[in-house]
């Protein structure tokens, strides 16, 4: 049995996330660790869940939000994109 770090709820299926610090966040559930770790995008504001990117070492939610900020750098920025049947 672990407790949350974000609300501290004790909870037998709490679950570990270690980041590239190395440190070790216990959380009961993903949207406690989204609060917790997840970085926010520097245009929009939104937390950034999906792969997200990161330009200059900002980190954007997607391409357009990058281009907007950053707009020299982010014009090189593609959001994924697959090809589209015809
Ligand atoms: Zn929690
Ligand atoms: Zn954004």
């Amino acid at each position: 049995m672990a407790t949350c770090e974000v609300c501290g709820n004790d909870y037998w299926m709490t679950f570990e996330v270690r980041t590239v610090s190395g440190d070790v966040h216990t959380f009961d559930c993903f949207e406690c660790a989204v609060h917790k770790l997840a970085p926010i995008c520097e245009h929009c504001q939104i937390r950034i869940v999906g792969h997200g990117v990161e330009v200059s070492g900002r980190f954007f939610c997607c391409g357009h939000c990058a281009r907007a900020v950053e707009t020299e750098q982010g014009a090189e920025i593609r959001d994924a994109v697959g090809a589209r049947p015809s």
